[in-house]
Protein backbone atom coordinates (compact mmCIF):
# COMPACT_ATOMS: atom_id res chain seq x y z
CA UNK A 1 0.00 0.00 0.00
CA UNK A 2 1.19 3.57 -0.83
CA UNK A 3 2.45 5.89 2.37
CA UNK A 4 2.86 2.63 4.29
CA UNK A 5 5.98 3.77 5.69
CA UNK A 6 4.79 7.65 6.15
CA UNK A 7 1.81 6.55 8.02
CA UNK A 8 3.34 4.43 10.71
CA UNK A 9 6.03 6.81 11.25
CA UNK A 10 3.66 9.83 11.63
CA UNK A 11 0.88 7.66 13.39
CA UNK A 12 3.88 6.83 16.15
CA UNK A 13 4.75 9.95 16.51
CA UNK A 14 1.20 11.17 17.29
CA UNK A 15 0.18 9.15 18.94
CA UNK A 16 3.33 9.79 21.52
CA UNK A 17 1.83 13.19 21.48
CA UNK A 18 -1.47 12.13 22.47
CA UNK A 19 0.13 10.42 25.63
CA UNK A 20 1.36 13.94 27.00
CA UNK A 21 -1.57 16.13 27.75
CA UNK A 22 -0.24 19.44 27.95
CA UNK A 23 2.31 20.26 25.12
CA UNK A 24 4.91 22.18 25.45
CA UNK A 25 7.47 23.97 22.50
CA UNK A 26 10.01 21.46 23.32
CA UNK A 27 7.66 18.71 22.26
CA UNK A 28 5.87 20.19 19.25
CA UNK A 29 10.02 20.61 18.04
CA UNK A 30 11.13 17.29 18.52
CA UNK A 31 7.45 16.02 17.10
CA UNK A 32 8.00 18.07 14.02
CA UNK A 33 11.80 16.67 13.72
CA UNK A 34 10.52 13.16 13.58
CA UNK A 35 7.68 14.28 10.85
CA UNK A 36 10.26 16.29 8.67
CA UNK A 37 12.41 12.63 8.49
CA UNK A 38 9.53 11.11 7.93
CA UNK A 39 8.43 12.83 4.84
CA UNK A 40 12.15 12.73 3.88
CA UNK A 41 12.55 9.36 4.16
CA UNK A 42 9.05 8.98 2.22
CA UNK A 43 10.87 10.78 -0.86
CA UNK A 44 8.93 14.22 -0.27
CA UNK A 45 10.61 17.03 -1.84
CA UNK A 46 13.27 18.37 0.28
CA UNK A 47 12.14 22.25 0.07
CA UNK A 48 8.22 21.23 0.36
CA UNK A 49 9.19 19.49 3.52
CA UNK A 50 11.01 22.61 5.09
CA UNK A 51 7.94 24.44 3.68
CA UNK A 52 5.82 22.07 5.22
CA UNK A 53 7.62 22.08 8.68
CA UNK A 54 7.50 25.41 9.13
CA UNK A 55 4.17 25.63 8.26
CA UNK A 56 2.90 23.31 10.58
CA UNK A 57 5.24 24.79 13.10
CA UNK A 58 3.98 28.35 13.16
CA UNK A 59 0.26 27.24 13.83
CA UNK A 60 0.85 24.45 16.27
CA UNK A 61 2.50 27.42 18.46
CA UNK A 62 -0.55 29.55 18.32
CA UNK A 63 -2.43 30.17 21.60
CA UNK A 64 -5.17 28.83 20.57
CA UNK A 65 -3.53 25.40 20.13
CA UNK A 66 -1.66 25.30 23.04
CA UNK A 67 -4.00 26.16 25.42
CA UNK A 68 -6.79 23.91 23.71
CA UNK A 69 -8.17 20.80 26.19
CA UNK A 70 -6.79 18.44 23.48
CA UNK A 71 -3.36 20.09 22.07
CA UNK A 72 -1.92 16.75 20.46
CA UNK A 73 -5.54 16.30 18.56
CA UNK A 74 -5.35 19.75 17.09
CA UNK A 75 -1.51 19.46 15.76
CA UNK A 76 -2.55 16.29 14.02
CA UNK A 77 -5.52 18.00 12.64
CA UNK A 78 -3.19 21.16 11.57
CA UNK A 79 -0.80 18.53 9.57
CA UNK A 80 -3.51 16.96 8.07
CA UNK A 81 -4.50 19.88 6.69
CA UNK A 82 -1.40 20.72 5.56
CA UNK A 83 -0.76 18.17 3.90
CA UNK A 84 -4.08 18.27 1.93
CA UNK A 85 -2.55 21.69 0.60
CA UNK A 86 0.45 19.93 -0.34
CA UNK A 87 -1.11 17.91 -2.63
CA UNK A 88 -3.18 20.19 -4.35
CA UNK A 89 -6.42 20.75 -1.79
CA UNK A 90 -9.52 19.38 -3.32
CA UNK A 91 -10.11 16.52 -6.01
CA UNK A 92 -8.83 18.00 -9.56
CA UNK A 93 -11.58 16.88 -11.81
CA UNK A 94 -11.01 15.68 -16.05
CA UNK A 95 -12.89 18.41 -17.24
CA UNK A 96 -14.57 17.89 -20.65
CA UNK A 97 -14.92 20.22 -23.48
CA UNK A 98 -18.07 22.35 -23.14
CA UNK A 99 -18.01 22.21 -27.57
CA UNK A 100 -19.11 18.33 -26.70
CA UNK A 101 -16.08 16.62 -28.40
CA UNK A 102 -13.19 16.32 -25.66
CA UNK A 103 -9.82 15.20 -26.73
CA UNK A 104 -7.27 13.78 -24.22
CA UNK A 105 -3.46 13.66 -25.04
CA UNK A 106 -1.75 11.73 -22.89
CA UNK A 107 1.93 12.68 -22.79
CA UNK A 108 4.91 10.16 -20.52
CA UNK A 109 7.82 8.78 -21.04
CA UNK A 110 8.49 4.71 -21.54
CA UNK A 111 7.31 2.31 -19.39
CA UNK A 112 5.82 4.72 -17.12
CA UNK A 113 2.28 3.18 -17.68
CA UNK A 114 0.64 5.55 -20.23
CA UNK A 115 -1.10 3.38 -22.82
CA UNK A 116 -1.91 1.09 -19.84
CA UNK A 117 -3.55 4.10 -18.44
CA UNK A 118 -5.68 5.53 -21.82
CA UNK A 119 -7.25 1.87 -21.31
CA UNK A 120 -8.27 2.79 -17.75
CA UNK A 121 -9.26 6.09 -19.07
CA UNK A 122 -11.29 4.55 -21.79
CA UNK A 123 -13.02 2.30 -19.04
CA UNK A 124 -13.04 5.11 -16.84
CA UNK A 125 -15.12 7.15 -19.30
CA UNK A 126 -17.69 4.85 -20.41
CA UNK A 127 -18.71 4.48 -16.47
CA UNK A 128 -19.15 7.99 -16.18
CA UNK A 129 -21.52 7.54 -19.46
CA UNK A 130 -19.28 9.12 -22.27
CA UNK A 131 -18.21 7.33 -25.71
CA UNK A 132 -14.59 7.35 -25.80
CA UNK A 133 -12.18 6.58 -28.39
CA UNK A 134 -8.47 5.46 -28.26
CA UNK A 135 -5.90 6.57 -31.02
CA UNK A 136 -2.04 5.39 -31.83
CA UNK A 137 0.20 8.42 -32.07
CA UNK A 138 3.01 6.71 -31.44
CA UNK A 139 4.75 5.87 -35.07
CA UNK A 140 8.07 4.58 -34.15
CA UNK A 141 7.33 1.32 -32.33
CA UNK A 142 4.82 -0.77 -34.43
CA UNK A 143 4.21 -2.60 -31.34
CA UNK A 144 2.86 0.52 -29.25
CA UNK A 145 0.38 0.27 -31.46
CA UNK A 146 -0.53 -3.43 -31.43
CA UNK A 147 -0.62 -2.59 -27.71
CA UNK A 148 -3.23 -0.51 -27.77
CA UNK A 149 -5.35 -2.66 -29.80
CA UNK A 150 -5.24 -5.00 -27.02
CA UNK A 151 -6.29 -2.71 -24.85
CA UNK A 152 -9.08 -1.23 -26.67
CA UNK A 153 -10.02 -4.73 -27.20
CA UNK A 154 -9.68 -5.18 -23.10
CA UNK A 155 -11.50 -2.19 -22.49
CA UNK A 156 -14.16 -2.53 -25.21
CA UNK A 157 -13.21 -0.30 -26.99
CA UNK A 158 -12.59 1.29 -30.73
CA UNK A 159 -8.91 2.11 -31.50
CA UNK A 160 -7.86 4.51 -34.43
CA UNK A 161 -4.68 3.42 -36.28
CA UNK A 162 -3.07 4.41 -39.66
CA UNK A 163 -0.01 2.18 -39.91
CA UNK A 164 1.02 3.81 -43.37
CA UNK A 165 1.55 7.06 -41.93
CA UNK A 166 4.51 8.13 -39.94
CA UNK A 167 2.91 11.60 -39.08
CA UNK A 168 1.26 11.94 -35.76
CA UNK A 169 -0.87 15.47 -36.08
CA UNK A 170 -1.98 13.59 -39.69
CA UNK A 171 -3.17 10.51 -36.97
CA UNK A 172 -4.57 12.19 -34.72
CA UNK A 173 -6.76 14.53 -36.86
CA UNK A 174 -8.73 11.79 -38.76
CA UNK A 175 -8.83 10.09 -35.53
CA UNK A 176 -10.54 13.31 -35.03
CA UNK A 177 -13.11 12.79 -37.89
CA UNK A 178 -13.08 9.21 -37.63
CA UNK A 179 -14.47 9.38 -33.89
CA UNK A 180 -17.00 11.87 -34.91
CA UNK A 181 -18.03 10.05 -37.39
CA UNK A 182 -18.75 6.71 -35.18
CA UNK A 183 -20.57 8.96 -32.45
CA UNK A 184 -17.74 9.30 -29.93
CA UNK A 185 -17.56 12.49 -27.63
CA UNK A 186 -13.81 11.63 -26.40
CA UNK A 187 -10.79 10.83 -28.22
CA UNK A 188 -7.44 9.76 -26.05
CA UNK A 189 -4.73 9.74 -28.26
CA UNK A 190 -2.15 7.80 -27.22
CA UNK A 191 1.37 9.54 -27.96
CA UNK A 192 5.02 8.33 -28.23
CA UNK A 193 6.78 7.52 -25.40
CA UNK A 194 11.08 7.89 -24.84
CA UNK A 195 13.14 6.89 -22.39
CA UNK A 196 13.71 10.63 -21.29
CA UNK A 197 12.93 13.93 -22.19
CA UNK A 198 14.53 15.24 -25.76
CA UNK A 199 14.31 17.81 -28.05
CA UNK A 200 12.46 15.78 -30.85
CA UNK A 201 10.32 14.27 -28.62
CA UNK A 202 8.89 17.60 -27.14
CA UNK A 203 8.76 18.85 -30.64
CA UNK A 204 6.29 16.62 -32.14
CA UNK A 205 4.45 17.04 -28.79
CA UNK A 206 4.23 20.78 -29.15
CA UNK A 207 3.31 20.03 -32.78
CA UNK A 208 0.22 17.21 -31.93
CA UNK A 209 -1.03 20.41 -29.53
CA UNK A 210 -0.61 23.30 -31.42
CA UNK A 211 -2.99 21.18 -34.31
CA UNK A 212 -5.16 19.23 -32.52
CA UNK A 213 -5.88 21.65 -29.48
CA UNK A 214 -6.94 18.82 -26.92
CA UNK A 215 -9.04 20.23 -24.07
CA UNK A 216 -6.42 18.28 -21.58
CA UNK A 217 -2.68 17.02 -21.17
CA UNK A 218 -2.14 14.60 -19.05
CA UNK A 219 1.14 13.13 -18.13
CA UNK A 220 1.39 9.74 -17.25
CA UNK A 221 4.58 9.51 -14.46
CA UNK A 222 5.67 6.39 -12.13
CA UNK A 223 5.38 7.13 -8.45
CA UNK A 224 8.39 4.28 -7.74
CA UNK A 225 10.41 6.63 -9.98
CA UNK A 226 9.86 8.91 -6.32
CA UNK A 227 11.20 12.89 -6.86
CA UNK A 228 12.50 11.74 -10.65
CA UNK A 229 8.90 11.71 -11.53
CA UNK A 230 8.04 14.88 -9.98
CA UNK A 231 11.44 16.29 -11.99
CA UNK A 232 9.94 14.37 -15.36
CA UNK A 233 6.47 16.36 -14.60
CA UNK A 234 8.29 19.81 -14.13
CA UNK A 235 10.16 18.95 -17.75
CA UNK A 236 7.00 18.30 -19.24
CA UNK A 237 4.84 20.93 -18.19
CA UNK A 238 7.98 23.51 -18.98
CA UNK A 239 8.47 22.35 -22.04
CA UNK A 240 4.82 21.25 -23.01
CA UNK A 241 2.59 22.35 -20.55
CA UNK A 242 0.18 19.78 -18.65
CA UNK A 243 -3.11 19.93 -17.29
CA UNK A 244 -2.72 17.42 -15.13
CA UNK A 245 -0.94 14.42 -13.92
CA UNK A 246 -1.71 10.81 -13.68
CA UNK A 247 0.65 9.28 -10.97
CA UNK A 248 0.64 5.63 -11.69
CA UNK A 249 1.93 2.72 -9.76
CA UNK A 250 0.85 3.80 -6.52
CA UNK A 251 -0.36 0.48 -5.64
CA UNK A 252 3.69 -0.47 -5.70
CA UNK A 253 5.08 2.71 -3.55
CA UNK A 254 5.14 2.43 -0.24
CA UNK A 255 7.12 5.87 -0.44
CA UNK A 256 4.57 8.48 -1.81
CA UNK A 257 6.96 11.27 -2.13
CA UNK A 258 6.02 12.21 -5.43
CA UNK A 259 2.81 11.82 -4.73
CA UNK A 260 2.57 14.06 -2.23
CA UNK A 261 4.76 16.96 -3.54
CA UNK A 262 4.32 16.76 -7.20
CA UNK A 263 1.41 19.18 -7.05
CA UNK A 264 4.18 21.53 -4.72
CA UNK A 265 6.82 21.31 -7.23
CA UNK A 266 4.83 21.36 -10.37
CA UNK A 267 1.42 23.57 -9.67
CA UNK A 268 -0.30 21.02 -11.61
CA UNK A 269 -2.38 18.53 -9.73
CA UNK A 270 -2.50 14.92 -10.02
CA UNK A 271 -6.38 14.02 -11.42
CA UNK A 272 -6.05 10.38 -11.24
CA UNK A 273 -3.72 7.51 -9.37
CA UNK A 274 -2.65 4.17 -11.24
CA UNK A 275 -3.50 1.21 -8.32
CA UNK A 276 -2.77 -1.95 -10.54
CA UNK A 277 -2.41 -3.03 -13.62
CA UNK A 278 -5.89 -3.76 -14.50
CA UNK A 279 -8.13 -1.36 -16.25
CA UNK A 280 -10.21 -0.83 -13.59
CA UNK A 281 -7.70 0.41 -10.97
CA UNK A 282 -7.41 3.91 -12.01
CA UNK A 283 -9.02 6.41 -9.32
CA UNK A 284 -9.50 9.97 -9.07
CA UNK A 285 -7.00 11.64 -6.35
CA UNK A 286 -8.58 13.15 -3.08
CA UNK A 287 -5.62 14.72 -1.34
CA UNK A 288 -8.21 14.81 1.67
CA UNK A 289 -8.63 10.76 1.76
CA UNK A 290 -5.04 10.42 1.22
CA UNK A 291 -4.24 12.51 4.11
CA UNK A 292 -7.12 10.62 6.22
CA UNK A 293 -5.06 6.75 5.17
CA UNK A 294 -1.76 8.47 6.26
CA UNK A 295 -3.09 10.07 9.46
CA UNK A 296 -5.38 7.02 10.61
P1 LIG B 1 4.03 2.74 -21.45
O1 LIG B 1 5.34 2.31 -22.04
O2 LIG B 1 4.17 4.03 -20.70
O3 LIG B 1 2.90 2.79 -22.43
O4 LIG B 1 3.69 1.68 -20.31
P2 LIG B 1 2.68 0.47 -20.29
O5 LIG B 1 1.27 0.95 -20.34
O6 LIG B 1 3.10 -0.54 -21.31
O7 LIG B 1 2.93 -0.09 -18.81
C1 LIG B 1 4.17 -0.57 -18.37
C2 LIG B 1 3.94 -1.59 -17.26
O8 LIG B 1 3.43 -0.96 -16.11
C3 LIG B 1 2.93 -2.67 -17.63
O9 LIG B 1 3.38 -3.90 -17.16
C4 LIG B 1 1.67 -2.23 -16.88
O10 LIG B 1 0.82 -3.33 -16.57
C5 LIG B 1 2.26 -1.63 -15.65
N1 LIG B 1 1.36 -0.65 -14.99
C6 LIG B 1 0.78 0.45 -15.53
N2 LIG B 1 0.08 1.12 -14.60
C7 LIG B 1 0.21 0.43 -13.43
C8 LIG B 1 -0.26 0.62 -12.09
O11 LIG B 1 -0.97 1.59 -11.75
N3 LIG B 1 0.11 -0.30 -11.16
C9 LIG B 1 0.91 -1.37 -11.49
N4 LIG B 1 1.23 -2.22 -10.52
N5 LIG B 1 1.39 -1.57 -12.72
C10 LIG B 1 1.04 -0.68 -13.68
Amino acid sequence: MAFEGLADKLQDTFRHLRGKGVLTEKDIDSAMREVKLALLEADVNFKVVKKFVADVKEKAMGQDVMKSLTPAQQVVKIVKDELVNMMGGANSKLTYSPSGFTVYMMVGLQGTGKTTTCGKLANYLKQNGKKPMLCACDVYRPAAIDQLEVVGKAVNTPVFTMRESDDPVEIAKAAVEAAEHKGCNVLIVDTAGRLQIDEKLMDELKQLKKNIRPHEILLVVDALTGQDAVNIASGFDEALGVDGIVMTKMDGDSRGGAALSAKSVTGKPIKFMGTGEKYDALEPFHPDRIASRILG
